[in-house]
């Protein structure tokens, strides 16, 4: 095959039958625009793994945890003995799956970028499909919030009676857009009201089926937060939907170790646990890993290259959580400045003198988190490798290196 980088002269779309857009490639493009002009059809990548696939699908989108209930669909399947591809958005294209043996599920996390990019209604339809949550985010290439919106219900478009849909009933934004659709609808949320028969009903850390009886925990050390009950809430439905049992759905539940960089418990010494939260790069989600500690007091580990947001929106959780804030990089001054008086402040130059203070800081029964607001570029080639360190440094502290 022959790669061409750089520019591209239209002459190219010559002879051309088909033409397959990675998910960055906006159809605004010149090249694609040319290619509509011509006949040529264009195609995402996901649209075109799904018209080979012969798995059944299931899908998983909205704003935040499509990674980690993902992940955790594709882990209650595999417990229960299917063979699953997970990927998507998430690792592998949903492409690569075919180069595998047939699986008996793929579980799919779908983004709004490949979403836009779907030919026409129909041509993606996932035996079961989650929507999550729906908050401004990619406004940038979306224009507007309904056009994100619009994005994301067109995975439930193609479904019939016989398909699942799976929706986070306390989100108005995914309530609303999920009536009138012809799924088989699934409501999962913490008010009765909107649930029916079979519905999830969250109770703290306790899943509830409505009507049936059937009742599922929440490990107490992993799934943090009453975000990640929302996701095992979501998970719990579309593995049922693909029909496990519900005890084997609560032994995954119980051995599901979750994803690095999430909220992920690190160690727990002399009584305090460390957790990496680095995948926590903006003011919305340090909101959901501040609120996620219950009455446990939080050093807290923040900063890097900012994305122009107030942090502000954090005081209230800050007085409330937060016993010392820990502060580096590029951004530290304008969030100390943003943050002053919520609770006593230190400023460190790099990531291990900010573990090292945090241990002498930190006291049995507390939490030392990192959960930085803001992007990792000023200092790590990404968030994750900033996780990594923070797990090498609590661990060598633990040590006594
Ligand atoms: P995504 O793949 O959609 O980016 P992840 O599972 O990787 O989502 O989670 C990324 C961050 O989003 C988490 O660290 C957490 O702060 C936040 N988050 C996760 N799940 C939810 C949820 N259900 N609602 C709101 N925020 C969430």
């Amino acid at each position: 095959m022959e790669l061409v980088l750089g520019s591209e002269p239209a002459d190219r779309l010559e002879g051309c039958e088909l033409m397959v857009l990675s998910p960055g490639v906006h159809l605004d493009h010149p090249l694609v625009q040319e290619a509509q002009r011509l006949g040529i059809p264009v195609l995402g990548e996901l649209e075109l793994a799904a018209r080979l696939l012969s798995a059944p699908m299931l899908a998983v989108t909205g704003t935040n945890g499509k990674s980690t209930t993902t992940a955790l669909c594709a882990h209650l399947l595999r417990r229960a003995g299917h063979a699953v591809f997970a990927g998507g958005n998430l690792g592998e294209p949903l492409i690569s799956s075919l180069d595998l043996p047939t699986p008996d599920w793929a579980v799919v996390e779908v983004s709004s970028y490949q979403l836009e990019q779907l030919s026409q209604p129909g041509v993606l339809v996932p035996s079961i499909a989650v929507w999550l949550n729906l908050t401004p985010d990619h406004l940038d290439r979306h224009r507007s919030i309904e056009r994100y919106a619009d994005c994301k219900r067109r995975l439930f478009e193609g479904q019939g009676s016989r398909e699942s849909g799976v929706f986070f009933a306390d989100d108005p934004e995914v309530f609303s857009r999920a009536q009138g659709l012809c799924c088989r609808r699934r409501l999962f949320g913490r008010e009765a009201r909107h649930l029916a028969a079979g519905d999830i009903l969250i109770q703290g850390r306790t899943l509830h089926a409505v009507g049936q009886g059937v009742r599922w925990h929440l490990p107490a050390d992993r799934l943090l937060g009453d975000h990640n009950v929302e996701n095992a809430a979501a998970a719990v439905l579309a593995t049922r939907e693909a029909g496990l049992l519900p005890d084997a759905i609560q032994q995954g539940l119980l051995d599901f170790v979750g994803l690095p960089h999430r909220l992920e418990l690190v160690a727990e010494r002399d009584g305090v646990r460390y957790v990496n939260d680095s995948k926590g790069t903006n003011v919305d989600s340090v909101v959901r890993s501040l609120s996620s500690f219950g009455a446990s007091p939080i050093v807290w580990i923040a900063g890097g290259r900012g994305k122009g947001a107030p942090y502000t929106p954090l005081r209230p959780l800050i007085q409330a959580h937060v016993r010392h804030m820990i502060l580096l990089g590029e951004d530290a001054e304008r969030m100390e400045r943003e943050l002053a008086g919520c609770a006593a402040c230190s400023r460190v130059e790099d990531l291990s003198r900010a573990v090292a203070l945090a241990r002498r800081l930190a006291r049995p029964g507390e939490v030392v988190l990192l959960s930085p607001a803001c992007a990792s570029f000023d200092m790590f080639r990404d968030f994750e490798e900033r996780g990594e360190v923070f797990r090498r440094l609590v661990l060598a502290g633990g040590e006594g290196a």
